[in-house]
């Protein structure tokens, strides 16, 4: 619960910032005013601040400091690794990307046409799950990059990133993946992962919003997109130092903890799903069966509006999500869950319950009450 009394279910669309994240920034924004590229001590002070988050961010994933390129956020991370990876390889003019991307990658994907950049779209089974074999079925001679995140913001299914690092390198292709959903609630080590750029994002790890980073594996001359001296040539713009001291932060925290709030989050969310079975026997699981992330359950209680039940459910006070934010004004169905073979009318009934730090054994209870509450006029008019 946070201090407006609602229940928060929507850890993938945004965490509580870290009381330590809000210190650092704290204090990033009042005294570390000078500009990091300036040589005075001021600068220098802020130089420090953003060196300082350089280590603690490359420390959760398994990076080198010298990896971090420092962005906006994972869109800017998943743009800078698109198009840096076709404009390193200007005569490979193919992508291929599984079905179940972020919107962010998606859209630019589907952009690219217009340059003739063709896309070969991995599909996904049932239960949202990637086969690597078709990820190898799908390279040809000019493929520039493969793009496969490491675990789907809406169902949580965690793909075989190791598999597919191993497609990559010995296909001499350059593997993106998108982490932002996993950093901070599985463990990563960017180092032997095989992986050459992975996408963060600071606000799903209890950082603030605006800032995230790319990491490109050594070795990489990935070109920027935003030209600029900082960040080594990689990413122009003075930096963002209360975001970056922020995002270093609430990432020295999550090292510290990432075990332990996997397995106490995993086993409210067995909890949670198992009761939603007990007492809805209409509700199905998405992605049921697929290794997920410890703090995700995306839900359907047959094929009602999922969003008439998240509008009831904000009434009594329960904040939760029908998928992606990106896409919560939209009517449409979810890409994910169309992909993974469901109707129109079974993917706009999902609504994901994502649990998080914050989130306690009491908050479980009190979210099926509400449940109960809100499902019941349907449940009794089925009945
Ligand atoms: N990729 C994934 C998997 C995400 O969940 C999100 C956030 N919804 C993004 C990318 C975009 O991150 P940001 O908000 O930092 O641009």
């Amino acid at each position: 619960m946070n201090d407006r009394g609602v229940l928060y279910f929507d850890h993938n669309a945004a965490t509580p910032v870290a009381p330590e994240a809000v210190a650092a920034m704290i204090a990033a924004l009042g005294q570390c005013y000078g500009n990091p590229s300036s040589v005075h001590t001021l600068g220098q002070a802020a130089k420090s601040v953003v060196t300082r988050a350089r280590g603690e961010v490359a420390l959760l994933v398994g990076a080198s400091q010298s990896e971090i390129v420092f962005t906006s956020g994972a869109t800017e991370a998943n743009h800078l690794a698109v198009l840096g990876a076709l404009a390193m390889q200007p005569h490979k003019r193919h992508l291929v990307m599984s079905a179940v991307e972020h919107p962010s990658l998606i859209s630019l994907a589907r952009q690219l046409r217009q340059r003739d950049i063709a896309t070969s779209w991995i599909p996904v089974d049932a239960a949202g799950r990637i086969d690597t074999d078709q990820v190898l079925r799908a390279l040809r001679p000019d493929t520039a990059l493969i793009s496969v995140m490491w675990a789907n913001n809406e169902t949580g299914v965690i793909s075989p990133v190791a598999d597919i690092a191993a497609v990559a390198r010995s296909s001499r292709v350059p593997f993106h993946c998108d982490a932002t959903q996993a950093a901070g609630r599985v463990p990563i080590d960017f180092a032997g992962s095989g992986i050459d750029l992975l996408s963060l994002s600071a606000h799903k790890l209890h950082g603030p919003k605006g800032v995230g980073a790319l990491c490109v594996r050594k070795g990489i001359g990935l070109p920027p997109l935003i030209n600029g001296h900082q960040e080594r040539g990689r990413r122009g713009g003075t930096e963002n130092v209360p975001g970056i001291a922020g995002f270093g932060a609430a990432a020295r925290v999550a090292s510290g903890r990432v075990m332990a709030d996997a397995s106490r989050i995993e086993s409210l969310r067995d909890a949670l799903e198992a009761a939603l079975r007990q007492r809805f026997s209409e509700a199905t699981i998405n992605g049921c069966g697929a290794n997920r992330l410890p703090n995700t359950t995306n839900v359907r209680f047959a094929t009602l509006d999922a969003e008439m039940v998240l509008s009831r459910l904000n009434r009594v006070g329960v904040c939760a999500s029908s998928g992606s934010a990106c896409t919560a004004t939209a009517t449409e169905p979810s890409h994910v869950l169309l992909a993974m073979g469901q109707t129109r009318e079974q993917a706009l009934a999902a609504v994901r319950l994502s649990l998080g730090r914050t989130t306690i054994p009491t908050h479980i209870d009190r979210l099926l009450d509400a449940l109960t509450e809100v499902l019941r006029p349907a449940r009794e008019r089925a009945a």
